[in-house]
């Protein structure tokens, strides 16, 4: 066991612990950085899959994103535009095939009108939700209370309504049934990234990704850190004295204890509970991290010879809330002469397929794709699915939210410091909410906050 003196720990290297990290030593401080994997980035990581270049993580990147853009022109890297052109597929509960243009889905006059009137109604509830804060609205506790499903079905009776405005926040964001969490939930996943209207906006929400893949970020933050990072290091246990704090904090992994003054939490919250704190943690954070958990969704990749949908004059953007595959993108990288198309399987419809062997789920999956692109989308020469659910550190994805009535309760205590120990993560932001550019957010705050710490 080796031991080390700084000033602060950091535990986990994703996002938002590198650039606490940085921050820190920017402002002259000395810090570890331990890892529990054996690479950097956590929920980012670009792959080699089969000779592909993959982005099995998080990769995207939004033009309200102004924390992640500006960490992405200080670290010089370059970003491109998702391919758009052409037109979008919508798939109908009959299974027809239609072909759109614009945001709004090619369904009956009747539907149209009531999406319409849903987007507008979210719009202004959104407006209303201080994202730093969702749980200081005046009407919190009772949005809380019900869920998004329930709370849908307030507004209208039109079925397929409330399906595709379901699918805009619990198929593609919070990878949760509707009737898994608040409405409370729902506007606040809206509000972190600036209106509803913006989540409905594909062109919007999924703007840019990074040239070499967003994993590009951690990497290069934590190639400045240097030695400062510690691969392969999850850690075990953390120890401080209540009644001598100015004692700081040990921070306890396989190969190494370190002591420091501050110690970041810089991982998903509902991993907190892998590591064993003397004293225990207070029962506020003990009942308060049982009642977030991870959504779930399978990331699929398909890659062709040729991106062949674009022949046929479609974007590669799909959606359907009466597939397997309920969105689907052209997700070809910067210059390469091969298509990739990349969909998304989520919570309740991820489970079924996961009961199924490997041949059955990829033959599942490929045949909801070839509903959108046609026979051809059946025959890749790579397939890759992503299973965040399967890794040991992160346990689903995309990220965490609170069950029923767990945001009103405890919202404004998740990010409240316990002694030394302090808490950053996308999971747990407000604008950027599980999002890198929340990550992002929540590693300048803590690192701010440690600071003024060790300060005083
Ligand atoms: P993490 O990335 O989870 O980092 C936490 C780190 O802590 C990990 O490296 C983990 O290994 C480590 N760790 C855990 N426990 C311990 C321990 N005990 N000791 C030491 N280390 C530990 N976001 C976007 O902005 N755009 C997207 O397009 C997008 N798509 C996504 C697609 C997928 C499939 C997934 C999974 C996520 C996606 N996201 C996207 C979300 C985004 O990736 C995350 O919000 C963000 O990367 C989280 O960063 P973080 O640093 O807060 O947490």
């Amino acid at each position: 066991m080796q031991r080390i003196e700084t000033d602060v720990v950091i535990v986990g290297a994703g996002a938002s612990g590198l650039t606490a990290a940085t921050e820190l030593v920017k402002a002259g401080r000395d810090v570890v950085v331990l890892e529990a994997r054996d690479r950097v980035g956590g929920r980012l990581w670009t792959g080699d899959v089969d000779g592909a270049m993959l982005e099995i993580g998080g990769q995207w990147v939004s033009p309200d994103q102004d924390a992640l853009i500006e960490t992405l022109d200080e670290l010089g890297l370059e970003t491109y535009e998702r391919y758009r052109e052409g037109r979008n597929v919508y798939i109908a509960e009959d299974g027809e095939r239609r072909l759109f243009e614009g945001e709004i889905f090619p369904v009956p006059a009747q539907t149209e009108g009531e999406i319409v009137g849903l987007i507008e109604k979210l719009d202004q509830l959104v407006a209303e939700i201080d994202p730093e804060a969702p749980w200081a609205h005046p009407r919190a506790k009772e949005l809380d209370e019900i869920s998004f499903a329930e709370w849908l079905g307030t507004q209208t009776d039109d079925e397929e309504a409330k399906l595709n405005i379901g699918m805009f926040i619990a198929g593609a964001m919070l990878t949760k049934p509707t009737h898994a969490f608040s409405a409370l939930q729902a506007l606040l996943m809206a509000a972190s990234a600036g209106s509803f209207s913006n989540l409905v906006d594909a062109d919007f929400i999924l703007d840019k990704r990074v040239v070499g893949g967003l994993q590009q970020v951690p990497i290069r933050l934590a190639e400045r850190l240097g030695d400062a990072v510690k691969l392969g290091q999850p850690v075990r246990t953390i120890r401080w004295n209540p009644e001598a704090p100015e004692a700081g904090v040990t921070v306890i992994s396989d190969s190494f204890e370190v002591h420091a003054q501050q110690v970041v939490l810089a991982l998903a919250p509902i991993l907190y509970d892998r590591i064993s704190y003397e004293p225990p943690l207070p029962r506020l954070q003990h009942q308060m991290h049982q009642h977030v958990s991870m959504g779930f969704v399978i990331k699929v990749h398909a890659v062709y010879e040729t991106p062949f949908w674009r022949e046929q004059g479609l974007s590669g953007t799909a959606f359907s809330p009466y597939e397997l595959s309920h969105e689907a993108y052209d997700n070809t990288n910067h210059g390469d002469t091969r298509g990739t198309l990349v969909g998304f399987v989520s919570d309740e419809a991820a489970d079924e397929v996961f009961r199924l062997s490997a041949e059955e789920r990829r033959e599942r999956i490929l045949e909801s794709l070839s509903h959108y692109y046609g026979e051809q989308a059946k025959h890749p020469v790579v397939y890759y699915e992503s299973d965040w659910g399967s890794e040991e550190w992160t346990r689903g994805a995309y990220a965490a939210s609170f069950d029923m009535g767990g945001l009103a309760r405890y919202g404004a205590d998740l990010r409240t410091p316990v002694g030394p120990i302090r808490f950053a993560c996308s999971d747990m932001a407000g604008k950027g909410y599980q999002h890198v550019d929340g990550a992002i957010r929540m590693g300048r705050l803590v690192a701010s906050q440690a600071l003024e710490a060790l300060e005083t």
